[in-house]
């Protein structure tokens, strides 16, 4: 079956990161979210294959912010949002921070999701590697468990996040990635929210999972967009 049809059967809406920015900025056009005025910032997992958002997002709102740790979950703390806070253009009324989330996922040319081939290499291996490992220590029952002596704090953070209260979590790596993508979104308002950032500027935040297909270019499923100005009020957007 063509990639793509396997994709589309996967995650039906899921569009090019091209499209999506697109649409990113549709969304935001009467919000007056202006390159010149607009700061970016993204918070994206570390492996190398989540890079491209990054150049894709220069091209549109010059260079992002880097926010993310494993799994796409921002893992700056406080101090790291107050810088991020402190960089927005100042020449307007009022600036724009635009805030992208993304977890992410591999596919292979089989449709099989969770892997990706990657350069110069003969196996497939997990995408996104942090997500697939709490899957594998979860069902291991070894998800409270360190090696001694290694710290391994991005990960185990990422445990909580994705945890409900009873501490069960998606046992299945298309759910537990749209669980991480929620959480995500939750964490970057979280501390926007603490921060009071939309008492200077207006704040937009779009959430989405980060699809690796193979020959083609990365798609976005949305999951979660909104916006906050001066009246502090989340308003949904439409992707
Ligand atoms: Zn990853």
């Amino acid at each position: 079956m063509p990639v793509l049809s396997l994709l589309q059967a996967q995650f039906p809406d899921a569009m090019p990161v091209g499209t999506y920015l697109d649409r990113v900025a549709t969304a935001l056009d009467p919000y007056d979210f202006r390159p010149d005025s607009t700061f970016a910032a993204v918070s994206i997992c570390r492996d190398e294959l989540t890079q491209q958002l990054i150049e894709l997002v220069a091209q549109r709102w010059h260079r992002p912010f880097a926010l993310g740790g494993l799994g796409g979950l921002p893992s700056l703390g406080r101090t790291g949002w107050r810088a991020c806070l402190s960089h927005v253009p100042d020449t307007t009324d009022r600036g724009r921070l635009l805030v992208f989330g993304m977890p992410h996922v591999g596919m292979d040319t089989s449709g099989a999701v969770g892997q990706s081939a990657r350069r110069n290499q003969e196996h497939p291996t997990s995408t996104c590697g942090a997500i697939v490992s709490l899957l594998d220590l979860v069902r291991r029952g070894e998800a409270d468990s360190l090696p001694p002596g290694l710290d391994d704090h991005e990960a185990q953070r990422l445990l909580r996040f994705v945890q409900d209260e009873t501490g069960s979590m998606p046992m299945e790596v298309i759910e537990l990635t749209r669980r991480t993508a929620h959480a995500v979104e939750e964490e970057i308002w979280a501390e926007l929210d603490a921060l009071e950032a939309f008492r200077d500027m207006d704040v937009a935040v779009f959430c989405g999972v980060q699809i690796h297909v193979p020959e083609r270019s990365d798609h976005i499923w949305s999951t979660g967009a909104s916006v906050k100005g001066a009246d502090g009020v989340r308003h949904r957007l439409e992707v």
